[in-house]
């Protein structure tokens, strides 16, 4: 039986090559990199446990516990402690907390009485019905006021996305949000009256899914999956190019020209700008070249220990995000060592902020010794830092996440136009399905249900898949 190339070991391609594995059908994995989990990254060094990507999984959905549960990985998951709950966002130039209740939203601070007026008049403001593709800032400037997505969108979107609300599209980035409009008339409406579908559905919203990690940081899930993988893995393999044959599907790999193996389907699980570069050869005229459009701006991730009496502020809590109109260089800054326990030695606390996106991507750049010094300089400000680090560490991701702009839905649609003149090509990840870690996890289980009918097809059409007994 052929394989099945997977290509990329990030999370969902090594979540789509697991579960084929176990539906019995043999895959092979490639990435470019010489390590899997792409931009998922933990370090252990000196106590302190630093996540330079992901920090946390959101269970939306019963698929990312099933993962675990089937990766045998239940007794190393960690879940954050319950004080650290809280959010808070900067306002005045200093940590806010978060409204968690209606009565606390109207006695907040973080929003003037104009703002909470713009709130309780949402459910009146009128749905859009030209059908017009609205930019974050468009959509929650016309539902709840400027007040609002200075004051807290735009630091929502910067977390998120690294990105900037006047040019990601509602529907395409915030699918949900414009569907509670399109659905329920206002925001505020369908958050109570879409939790009892979400229910229905298995699916938690996001902001009331559980959050987790493992005992040794994200990098464990990654790890733990090419595990299971054992030889169907190649690392420090870029796959140059797709081609397809009477047999297949053929693929080029950066330093063997001539080791072409044949395979019964290909699943792109790496980056838009990634595919750009691939070179595709097919019965159908096809071009990757429009995905070297999709923008991902850069990011640096800083991660900083300090002794706890070093801080003022507690950091109790998941952490801080930073409107852009409050004027500091960091994004947002996470209290890692307040989420889980065994992030920072006994007495110390890990901060991980991140510098760059579409707010300043010229930041992520900078040598580590000045991303450092920005960072310090607003935690100062921030949170009362009166020393020095006692543990520093940085990664740049010079594209780090794709930014769903207003338009994206071409480039989904491309992907499907592809995959339906091609059959056996499948994309899968978070140029397609979502930019979070559960996104991604959901992406590759559904990829691999996708690419199992797909060979149950070709097994009728008698090109002989066996199927494994379960
Ligand atoms: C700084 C940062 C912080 C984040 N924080 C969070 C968070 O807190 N919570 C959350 O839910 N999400 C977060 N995310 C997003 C989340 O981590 C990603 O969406 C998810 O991990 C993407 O997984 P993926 O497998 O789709 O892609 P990637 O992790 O990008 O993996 C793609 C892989 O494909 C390989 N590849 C590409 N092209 C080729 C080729 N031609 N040949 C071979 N290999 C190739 C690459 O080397 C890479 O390993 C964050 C992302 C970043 C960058």
């Amino acid at each position: 039986m052929k394989s099945v190339a997977i290509i990329g070991a990030g999370i969902t391609g090594l979540t789509a090559g697991f579960y084929l594995q176990r539906k019995g059908v043999p895959v092979r994995v490639y990435d470019a990199s010489e390590r899997v989990g792409g931009v998922i990254q933990s370090l252990r060094r000196d106590g302190y446990l630093a996540e330079f990507g992901p920090n946390t999984i959101l269970e939306t959905s019963p698929k990312i516990g099933q993962l675990v549960r089937d990766a045998e990985l239940s007794s190393r998951r960690l879940d954050p402690d319950p004080k650290a709950e809280a959010r808070y966002v900067v306002r005045y130039r200093r940590p806010v907390a978060m409204p968690s209740s209606p009565l606390g939203f109207f006695t907040t601070e973080l929003f003037s009485a104009k703002a909470k007026l713009a709130v309780l008049r949402e459910p009146f403001v009128p749905a859009r019905t030209d059908g017009k593709e609205e930019s974050i800032a468009e959509f929650v400037v016309r539902r709840l006021g400027q007040e609002f997505l200075d004051h807290a969108i735009d630091a929502l979107v910067a977390g998120v996305y690294a990105g900037d609300p006047y040019k990601l599209s509602v529907p395409q980035a915030f699918p949900k949000l414009a569907a509670l409009e399109q659905r329920y008339g206002s925001l505020i409406k369908g958050q109570i009256l879409g939790a009892r579908e979400r229910k229905k559905r298995g699916e938690v919203a996001k902001d009331r899914a559980p959050k987790f990690s493992f005992d040794e940081g994200l990098q464990v899930l990654p790890e733990t999956l090419a595990e299971r993988l054992g030889n169907s893995l190649r690392l420090k393999t870029a796959v140059e190019f797709i081609r397809e044959t009477s047999d297949g599907w053929e693929l080029g790999v950066s330093g063997e020209a001539n080791s072409r193996e044949q395979h019964s389907a290909v699943i792109f699980a790496g980056t838009a700008h990634a595919l750009a570069r691939v070179g595709i050869k097919s019965q159908a005229s096809i071009s990757f070249a429009p995905f070297s459009e999709i923008r991902y701006p850069p990011v640096a991730s800083v991660v900083l220990g300090f002794r706890r009496e070093d801080v003022a502020h507690p950091c109790e809590g998941f952490g801080m995000l930073i409107p852009r109109v409050e004027g500091f260089k960091i994004l947002g800054t996470i209290f890692s060592s307040s989420l889980f326990p065994n992030r920072a030695p006994a007495g110390h606390l890990t901060l991980t902020s991140y510098l760059g996106g579409e707010r300043y991507p010229e930041l992520a750049s900078l040598p580590a010794n000045e991303l450092f010094e920005l960072t310090c300089q607003d935690l100062r400000v921030l949170l009362g830092v009166k020393a020095a680090p006692t543990f520093q560490h940085c990664v740049a991701y010079p594209k780090a996440i794709p930014q769903y702009v207003v338009g994206y839905g071409r480039y989904r649609q491309l992907m499907s136009d592809i995959e339906s003149k091609a059959p056996g090509l499948f994309f899968a990840g978070h140029y397609r399905d979502g930019v979070s870690l559960s996104d991604s996890i959901v992406s590759g289980c559904n990829i691999a249900d996708r690419v199992e009918l797909h060979l149950q097809a070709l097994s009728k059409d008698g090109l002989g898949v066996k199927r494994a007994a379960d």
